[in-house]
């Protein structure tokens, strides 16, 4: 007669051969998902070559109609769809992340630094901070003159100046567009200094190209693929400015976006992003230049200008910028900041644009070769 004890001893031991069982089914799925996941990657890497999204949705629905067709039971219908979805949306993951890893743009173990040439002026690579100068916008070629002629007289290379606004209120000064390019080269060409100017638009690219050593895309414009890609094939460097709201990730997809369409002359610049502090225009992400420069062997530059919308904090941010291992400066400066058309509050005056100048050279090794 079978006593309680045996009755639980042998559903027990059924229980422990169930389990023996499951652990055994278990190692099987797990053979199957990674064989499905070799098959995956090898479908993965056919699609990069033959440029093809990773998700395709109609394939899923494909594969699952097939599924459920010949699902014998006993898992109902609506979990397997469940459970082949997880599997299908990891799939595509584990693609997207590989694809990740390999992005053109990132620094392969080891790799130095790449210094872009703005004309004749390293940015970044070895060279001593680059600086980067000028008003927010071109107004007039007095202006242009004036600011140029006190920055190159400091030892800034590179003029900054927009010929296109792009400005938050569309009854804001929109710039001088052409115009203010001829000025901006000119005025460059007549104290050997370099062109860095933004175009806010596909359309105005090539314009831009043919005055400006180096093309700049805005902040409002970092998630512009249609204005990346036209920038990326201008055949001149880029300079491409964070977006106010984009993550790190966001930011190098762009930069590769430059990259594919054929530019391999990249600058990256952190200018702050947008969080809850007003006390600064944009709260600048210094982790972020320290961050940028471990992925990738590109050139960081940070607006000191733009990212804090005020001026009497931008030489300790500027000391701190380059400690965090930026490759140059963007600053504006203005010769007369009270009636500049655009961001009055943040353009320095001539005499704060001296002092600034001189208040970096005065950092230890700032004028040296870095390695
Ligand atoms: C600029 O540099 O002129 C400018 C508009 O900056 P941002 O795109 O960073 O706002
Ligand atoms: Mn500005």
């Amino acid at each position: 007669m079978e006593s309680e004890n045996d009755a639980d001893t042998g559903a027990g031991q059924s229980l422990e051969a169930l389990r023996a069982r499951m652990s055994l089914v278990n190692e099987s799925i797990m053979e199957n998902l990674n064989e499905y996941f070799r098959v995956a990657a090898a479908i993965g890497q056919a699609k990069d070559a033959l440029g093809l999204a990773h998700y395709d949705a109609a394939r899923e629905s494909v594969m699952l109609s097939e599924l459920l067709e010949k699902n014998p039971g006993p898992m109902p219908g609506d979990i397997l769809k469940r459970v082949f979805g997880e599997i299908f949306r990891s799939s595509v993951e584990v693609m997207s992340r590989k694809t990740e890893r390999t992005l053109k743009i990132l620094r392969l173990p080891g790799a130095p630094d790449i210094p872009v040439m703005a004309g004749d002026v390293a940015v970044g690579g070895d060279a001593p901070p680059a600086l980067m100068g000028g008003p927010c916008a071109v107004e007039s070629r007095e202006q242009m003159r004036a600011t140029a002629g006190l920055l190159s007289a400091h030892g800034v290379k590179i003029l900054r100046g927009g010929a296109y606004k792009p400005r938050t209120s569309p009854y804001s000064f929109q710039g001088l567009e052409e115009e203010g390019l001829i000025i901006l080269r000119e005025t460059a060409d007549a104290f050997g200094m370099r062109v860095i100017t933004e175009a806010v638009d596909a359309r105005q690219v090539e314009t831009v190209a043919r005055y400006a050593d180096v093309i700049q895309i805005g902040s409002r414009n970092m998630f512009n693929y249609s204005l990346l890609k036209e920038a990326g094939g201008a055949g001149r460097p880029v300079f491409l400015k964070r977006g106010l709201m984009a993550t790190l990730d966001e930011f190098l997809l762009a930069a590769e976006y430059v990259w594919l369409a054929g530019c391999r002359d990249i600058i990256l610049c952190e200018r702050g992003v947008r969080t809850f502090e007003p006390r600064t225009r944009n709260t600048l992400d210094i982790a972020a230049v320290a961050l940028l420069k471990q992925s990738t062997p590109l050139p960081v530059v940070v607006d000191v200008s733009h990212s804090l919308g005020r001026k009497d904090i931008v030489k300790p941010v500027a000391a701190a910028a380059l400690a965090a291992g930026a490759d140059g400066l963007m600053f504006e400066a203005h010769y007369r900041p009270a009636v500049a058309l655009s961001d009055c509050n943040q353009q320095l005056d001539p005499d704060e644009t001296v002092d600034f100048l001189d208040f970096l050279r005065g950092l230890p090794g700032f004028a040296e070769k870095r390695g």
